[in-house]
């Protein structure tokens, strides 16, 4: 847990250490479980943009224990499942830095996936021109890449087909760029510029099944099939700082 990371404090929602009304409606957990959390991303290009992140403060996916993968993975398949319903089938994709050295500026420190309601048949000419690497069989490779201190940058199409790369200097908001460029929105990468708040509202009202005014009784809990109690460790509530990611 880190004293000023915004995810954090979202994270810290979901638990009573802080209230709501401390966090804008559109910062909202729609969903989240004792280890994940999920909500609206800033710069909502398409409708329905989310972040998915561990509870815990730790920079990468790839460094999820074996056990907690598995969960990341059925919380994902959740979260894509809503948002299929919604706004249609995800593509996900996550900037792996290495280390705090290794991150794009404007990037936090605490892992999350980005899910965005977009179809690919194939990775991005942008991507795969840029940066080597290719086609991955399962998260084990990230796994074994975090584990190297190899920063990467990992891409999962709504087929489920996963590719890793290496991603040792990125510019900010990488596939933020490539996936707008794509979707003819070339200027709508940078989430400072294009927040689209009212998306967000959008999505929370979409998402959750009342507008969330209490995350208790309106925003859905993931239930998993298998518990892990104790690995997520909840502290103090913390000051509100710019989102970055
Ligand atoms: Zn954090
Ligand atoms: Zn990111």
């Amino acid at each position: 847990m880190s004293t000023d990371c915004f995810i954090c404090r979202i994270s810290q929602s979901t638990t009573s250490r802080i209230t709501n009304d401390d966090l804008p409606s559109y910062d909202r957990p729609i969903m989240s479980d004792d280890l994940f959390l999920a909500f609206p991303g800033l710069g909502q290009f398409i409708e329905g943009y989310l972040l998915l992140s561990p509870h815990e403060h730790a920079i990468n996916l790839g460094l999820l224990s074996p056990k907690s993968t598995a969960r990341f993975f059925e919380f994902k398949q959740a979260i894509s499942e809503k948002l299929s319903n919604s706004f249609g089938a995800p593509i996900f994709f996550e900037h792996g830095a290495a280390s705090s050295k290794t991150l794009p500026p404007c990037c936090t420190e605490h892992s999350h996936l980005h899910a965005i309601p977009m179809h690919l048949a194939e990775p991005p000419k942008a991507v795969t021109n840029e940066l080597p690497g290719g086609r991955i069989d399962s998260f084990d490779e990230v796994r074994r890449w975090a584990k190297e201190r190899r920063p990467y940058f990992y891409m999962e199409l709504s087929d489920g087909a996963q590719y890793l790369y290496e991603a040792t200097k990125l510019p900010s908001q990488f596939g933020r760029r490539v996936l707008a460029e794509l979707c003819g929105l070339p200027d709508e990468w940078d989430w400072a510029a294009f927040p689209y708040f009212n998306r967000m509202e959008n999505v929370q009202h979409q998402l959750c099944k009342n507008p969330v005014r209490n995350y208790e009784t309106n925003a859905s809990v993931f239930r998993p099939t298998h518990r892990l109690p104790g690995e997520v460790k909840h502290s103090k509530p913390i000051a509100r700082v710019p989102h970055s990611h």
